[in-house]
């Protein structure tokens, strides 16, 4: 039976060292804070902005949701940047993607303050993270590697094939398997012969985007699997292509009419030794990882 990697018990365990944390910067007159900006009324960036909001108020940390409206314009958000870059109790700014098609994406993100760049999206902390040197790294590949670390999954001299390489996900996850020793491949949508790459992996990271993307075939048995993967699927006919005969699934997406599978097949998971469910396994970390970084950003900040 394949060892399924319990992300919600690793999140919560970190969110208590961070808890702890905070609580030993308070007695020294420091309280981290995060700003968070949501732009128009995406119903699953409301849902990520505000259990991100409430994880904060739950560890003791600060923090300041602004709202602006889904017409805002590129000028008006690199000037609440700037007040945020400026305000002395903001550590972490955070802005929640995607944003409307009228605003300057990347511009915004090179304009936030390296050092409140909680997220790790500046090319200042790619390039940090790339020379191996101290920087807030992307939220989603720290978790994973926190994952594998806490669960106690070998990671030096193994083979970890990356299938994705966005600047979110799978290139700063490649970097970060890098520092810890790994043999890392990375693949995307032009590699040859997938299959043949993802078999040779001890660990497989699925950061692509596409329901159920890796099969059984494409799978070392006994590997470690990491799906990063988050696609919610409302089509009865998708839906048996990867649950059928699973109960506790048929209830719940009679019940909502969608439901969550992650890059990898379910069938996939089989033949792995160990593998992160979705939901439940990579995604939690995210936000646990978000916390960390922004008490790191407070501690960096004022040079602790
Ligand atoms: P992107 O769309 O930015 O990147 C997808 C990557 O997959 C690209 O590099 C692309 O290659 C590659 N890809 C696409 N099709 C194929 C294919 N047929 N074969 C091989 N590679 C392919 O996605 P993200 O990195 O932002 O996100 C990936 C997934 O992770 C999504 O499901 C997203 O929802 C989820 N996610 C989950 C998070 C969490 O908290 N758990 C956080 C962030 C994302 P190419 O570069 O050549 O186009």
């Amino acid at each position: 039976m394949p060892r399924i990697l319990d992300g919600a018990a690793i999140a919560a365990e970190i969110k208590q060292e961070v808890a702890q944390e905070v609580t030993k910067l308070a007695a020294r007159g420091i309280r981290p804070g995060l700003a968070a900006v949501l732009v128009g009324n995406v119903a699953a960036s409301q849902i990520y902005v505000r259990s991100k909001v409430q994880s904060c108020a739950d560890l003791g940390i600060y923090s300041d949701l602004i709202t602006p409206p889904a017409t805002v314009t590129t000028e008006e958000m690199l000037a609440l940047v700037a007040q945020l870059n400026a305000r002395d109790e903001i550590d972490g700014i955070l802005i929640q993607l995607p944003l409307p098609a009228q605003v300057d994406t990347k511009a915004l993100l090179d304009a936030i303050d390296p050092a409140k760049d909680v997220d790790g999206f500046h090319p200042v902390n790619a390039g940090r993270l790339q020379a191996g040197r101290p920087a807030l790294a992307p939220c989603t590949p720290a978790g994973i590697i926190e994952i594998l670390k806490r669960s106690g999954i070998p990671i030096s001299g193994q083979h970890a094939v990356v299938v994705g390489r966005s600047d979110i996900v799978g290139k700063p996850a490649a970097m970060l398997l890098l520092h810890q020793n790994a043999t890392v491949t990375i693949c995307h949508s032009k590699t040859q012969n997938l299959g043949e790459v993802t078999r040779q992996a001890d660990i497989l990271v699925a950061a692509i985007g596409r329901p159920g993307f890796i099969t059984p075939e494409m799978v070392k048995p006994g590997a470690t699997l990491i799906d990063v993967g988050i696609n919610r699927i409302t089509d009865p006919a998708e839906f048996a292509r990867f649950f059928v005969g699973n109960a506790k699934r048929e209830a719940s997406f009679a019940k909502r009419g969608s439901t969550l599978v992650g890059d990898v097949h379910p069938a996939a998971f089989e033949v792995a030794g160990a593998y992160t469910p979705v939901p439940g396994g990579v995604g939690p970390l995210t936000i646990a990882m978000l916390m960390a970084n922004t008490v790191s950003a407070a501690k960096m900040r004022r040079g602790l």
